[in-house]
């Protein structure tokens, strides 16, 4: 539990560990079930108890993975799931959910997302009714969306109840801070926290492009961790953003874990935001 001490909190007051636990692509090939139901349990003894998963993840097979690894311990886990856009509407998204809390093997979810948005005129409106309705049902103790881009925040805010938003999932890693211009400071005005969801960059380019610079690696060293929980600790820099890694071994759990306890002192953000530099006009907000 102590390495998770620094928390985000939610406008009801709720504070999380500011790192979670990712699940994409869990779940899908069976060779591989034991270790990630493993890797999540293990992540919840490191304190990892926000835990974020989605109908769409393998078609429900990462929701099974994480009905696993919650079983006989559902208080100690803080669980995500998102519903689909096509799903959104008050039509579908009873039953959706009532489906993801299946093979959640739980009655709640502590968070419900909105994936990203749907296009049609009117959707977003009906949207937020139906997590409203689930919500005063108990399903879902809360809803948030993700992918929302700052104009699609405040429109949002305008809608009935659309201020009952708890949270808004991102792209968020060093290699695309985009957010940082406009969508990211918005929040901060609104006390409206944001999850950083990729915040290793999938553990693609990133890893190769903070191995090759001197500066990342020497700040790597002064602070005895590796580079990649140094992009791990900037994405939480700031007490409004919570990140969640996907970590199959227990060795990146643990690596992901302790990236919370790591300190980036003023001079470490300024070498970073030379290597990574801070946008300087509006950017589309970048999606997966
Ligand atoms: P991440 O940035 O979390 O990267 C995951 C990759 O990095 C995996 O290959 C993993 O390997 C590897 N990794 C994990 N820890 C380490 C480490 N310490 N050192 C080196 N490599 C490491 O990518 P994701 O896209 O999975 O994003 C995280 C989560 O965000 C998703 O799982 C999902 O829950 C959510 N998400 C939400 C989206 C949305 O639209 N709302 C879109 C995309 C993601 P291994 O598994 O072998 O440990």
């Amino acid at each position: 539990e102590a390495l998770q001490s620094h928390t985000v909190a939610l406008p009801d007051g709720t504070s999380l560990p500011r790192i979670g636990q990712g699940t994409w692509k869990m779940g899908e090939y069976p060779e591989k079930k034991k270790e990630e139901i493993k890797a999540l349990q293990f992540g919840l003894d490191l304190g990892m108890s926000v835990i974020d998963t989605a109908e769409m993840y393998g078609d429900g097979q990462s929701e099974q993975i994480v009905g696993e690894a919650v079983k006989n311990r559902r208080d100690e886990a803080f669980l995500i799931s998102k519903v689909y856009p096509h799903n959104a509407n008050l039509s579908n998204i009873h039953k959706a959910c009532e489906k993801s809390l299946q093979r959640l093997k739980t009655d709640y979810l502590d968070m419900y997302l909105l994936h990203w948005r749907g296009l049609s005129d009117g959707s977003l409106q009906e949207t937020v009714e139906g997590l409203e309705k689930l919500r005063k049902e108990g399903k879902i103790l809360r809803w948030g969306v993700s992918n929302f881009d700052t104009s699609d925040m405040k429109e949002l805010m305008g809608i009935e109840n659309g201020s009952n938003c708890s949270i808004n999932q991102v792209l968020y890693h060093l290699g695309s801070r985009g957010i940082d211009f406009d969508l990211l400071p918005w929040h901060r005005e609104q006390q409206l926290p944001m999850m950083a969801y990729s915040p290793l960059g999938q553990g693609g380019s990133l890893i190769s492009q903070l191995m090759n610079n001197l500066d990342i690696k020497e700040i790597a060293e002064k602070h005895q961790a590796k580079p990649l929980q140094i992009a791990l600790a900037w994405t939480i820099r700031t007490k409004e953003i919570l990140a969640i890694p996907k970590g199959t071994s227990q060795n990146h759990v643990m690596e992901n874990a302790e990236a919370a306890t790591i300190e980036l002192s003023e001079d470490d953000l300024q070498k970073l935001d030379k290597v990574f530099p801070k946008p300087d006009r509006k950017m589309p907000l970048d999606i997966i």
